[in-house]
């Protein structure tokens, strides 16, 4: 196994441990965008089954070549989702975590009708309520989930990217309450730098990049 992912999984199962967790109850998320191939086929190689991608069109490049090869991926969309590449995405990804607007709810309910599935859907909450961000606003969270429902999406968590200059704990609890209140039982929180903080918050989902890859070269795309 690379030295990397073994790092992280041992980290993960410490940090489940020390919060009381069951084991294997939180899910590591690989995020693959922008990493050379030979990099996601050595993670894949080690056994590993569920990515993350940002981007439609990258992940269509990769993943159904990756799939014929490797077998069954679970692929998560955790990037921003253009309205117009919403029906490539509910082909390609098993869950999307970035529902983040009416618009978007929408659409991804008019697919799930036409084609009688759906992907698990995580709204994405602006916890900072940073105005470059994407995001439901904490205040409009419970009645946008109310209408995810009447819209009978399937609803299965809430994800968070805390701002860049805060600790993220209390962003994570924040995360972690709304979940709560609103039934909802998934939360996709933690990055390389914080996942083991994400999980002592309650975790179900951590999304790990660079930490398991290594740095991401964008110059090269
Ligand atoms: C890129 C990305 C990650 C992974 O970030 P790292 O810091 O490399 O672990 C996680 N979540 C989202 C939404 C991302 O865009």
């Amino acid at each position: 196994m690379t030295t990397a992912l073994a790092t992280i999984l041992e980290k993960l199962r410490l940090a489940e441990t020390a919060a009381g967790r069951a084991p294997g109850s939180v899910h590591l998320i690989a995020v693959s965008k922008v990493q050379p191939l030979e990099r996601v086929v050595a993670v894949l190689k080690d056994g590993h089954r569920l990515f993350g991608e940002n981007y439609v069109q990258e992940a269509q490049g990769k993943w159904p070549d990756l799939r014929a090869e490797f077998g069954p991926v679970a692929v998560h969309m955790i990037g921003p989702l253009q309205t117009n590449k919403a029906k490539v995405a509910v082909e390609l990804f098993d869950a999307i975590h970035s529902l983040d607007r009416p618009s978007l709810a929408d659409k991804l309910a008019s697919l799930a009708q036409s084609r009688g599935t759906s992907p698990d859907l995580f709204v994405q909450v602006n916890t900072g309520e940073e105005p470059q961000k994407a995001g439901i606003l904490p205040a409009d969270l419970d009645a946008f989930v109310a209408d995810c429902r009447r819209r009978d999406l399937p609803l299965v968590g809430l994800m968070c990217i805390p701002p860049e200059s805060e600790d993220a704990t209390p962003h994570f609890h924040m995360l972690a309450a709304m979940a709560a209140r609103n039934g909802l039982t998934g939360l996709s929180m933690g990055m390389s730098s914080d996942f083991p903080a994400a999980i002592a918050a309650g975790a179900t989902h951590v999304r790990v990049g660079s930490a398991l890859f290594g740095a991401r070269d964008y110059g090269t795309r």
